[in-house]
């Protein structure tokens, strides 16, 4: 390796957040290569018996098996780890996997996780099915209500979890007013930062012990690959390490070299999706069919204040309640051309979503209601297309009402 290279692999770790997104953990290998090289190899050889015998027993650091150390993967948790001001990242084949491995390494019977019930449905489903499979209790809060986690939260509490903004209506949590109380048990706080991105909002700066991500949304942004993270201090992060090792619910080589050019174009891209997120919300705000808009970058959405504070722009994700209940909100996305009917967000591509029948088709009535989706909901995740573009599709879409 030439001066050069070593210079530039020392100087990965430093910089803006722009910097270190297109640069912090770009290993080289020698071969000059620009771009990152793709270890798509399973295991790794030793020059001779003594050296196998370090990596294996003596922890000399030397790459063994790619369920557990595979550089393509370490690269990609170097820089999301650098983005979310983390220690240490472990990276994990999907969303849900991260945690998964957070609950292996941290739970054990009897300890309590307090979660917020505006959750991803898989992730309250994991809590509650399965960690209450082995003895862990589950109690969900409402977020927003404080005493409501004060009150649950107990000496037996060992996580807290909880993702802001919410889905799909656009409600901020109050991330360090929840760190502080349950810091106060001597627990530890978990934000699933997957609507923001490390790009709007760093849960670590505000008090948060551990960050969890999808990277299958934002991060990839392009709807490639599937996978997820979790990032934090060492202390916190080494467990769930050694839970990936011997459970492995691992990210591949390919997919974490996907995620590692996803980042390098995080930040343009949320902030050009924000823009335009913002500006579509407006004009839906004015459309005589629309009954509400919700979507925290506009004044009179009940988060907005708390939005500017916490996170530096409102997301790409909003979305907007319509005349005529089901019946409506079916026939404005049957009428759109433009945008792709898909449940997934966080996209280049901006996507359609009727939550009551889909993402939250499973919940009872009641569910729904608590959680505020009304049959007239439509959730759009803002991709890149011009916005004029996209309020052409939709007052077509809303034309047919
Ligand atoms: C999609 C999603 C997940 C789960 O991630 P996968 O990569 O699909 O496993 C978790 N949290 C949020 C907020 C999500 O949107």
């Amino acid at each position: 390796m030439n001066k050069r290279d070593l210079a530039q692999q020392a100087a990965t770790g430093n910089g803006e957040f722009r910097t270190k997104a297109v640069r912090a953990g770009h290993h080289r290998t020698g071969e000059g290569e620009h771009a990152e090289a793709v270890f798509m190899t399973s295991s790794f050889c030793f020059p001779d018996a003594e050296s196998a015998k370090a990596a294996f027993v003596d922890d000399s650091g030397d790459n063994v098996y790619s369920r557990f150390d595979n550089p393509t993967v370490q690269a990609f948790e170097e820089r999301l780890a650098a983005l979310e001001g983390a220690d240490r990242c472990v990276a994990t084949a999907s969303g849900m996997a991260a945690t998964l491995a957070l609950g292996m390494a941290h739970l054990q019977a009897g300890d309590r996780v307090v979660c917020s019930q505006a959750v991803f449905g898989s992730t309250l489903n994991l809590w509650t099915k399965y960690f209450g499979k082995f003895g862990v209790e589950i109690v969900t809060v409402d977020p927003f209500d404080l005493s409501a986690w004060e009150s649950a939260l107990s000496d037996n509490t060992r996580l807290a979890y909880l993702e802001s903004p919410t889905n799909p209506r656009c409600e901020v949590v109050d991330i360090a007013a929840v760190a502080e109380r349950v810091h106060a048990v001597g627990a530890k706080l978990v934000v699933d930062n997957c609507f923001c991105t490390p790009a709007l909002q760093r849960p670590l700066e505000l008090g948060a012990d551990m960050v969890s991500h999808s990277a299958t949304k934002f991060l990839d942004g392009q709807g490639r690959a599937v996978g997820g993270a979790i990032c934090g201090s060492d202390e916190d992060i080494e467990p769930i390490y050694l839970f990936m090792r011997s459970g492995g619910p691992t990210m591949s080589a390919f997919n974490a070299w996907v995620f590692l050019k996803g980042l390098e174009t995080l930040d343009i891209r949320m902030r050009a999706q924000c823009a335009t997120a913002l500006e579509v919300a407006r004009w839906l705000d004015g459309q005589p069919q629309v009954k509400q808009v919700f979507y925290s970058g506009l004044p009179e959405h009940p988060s907005h204040e708390l939005a500017k504070r916490q996170q530096s722009d409102f997301g790409a994700v909003l979305s907007f309640e319509v005349q005529g209940g089901q019946a409506g909100a079916w026939s404005v996305i049957n009428a759109t051309e433009l945008v792709s009917l898909t449940g997934n967000l966080g996209d280049t591509r901006t996507t359609i979503t009727h939550p009551s029948t889909t993402t939250h088709g499973r919940l009872s009535e009641d569910q729904r209601q608590a959680a505020g989706i009304q049959p007239g909901l439509i959730r759009l995740s803002i991709g890149l297309e011009e916005a004029s573009d996209l309020i052409a599709d939709l007052s077509k879409g809303l034309a047919a009402l």
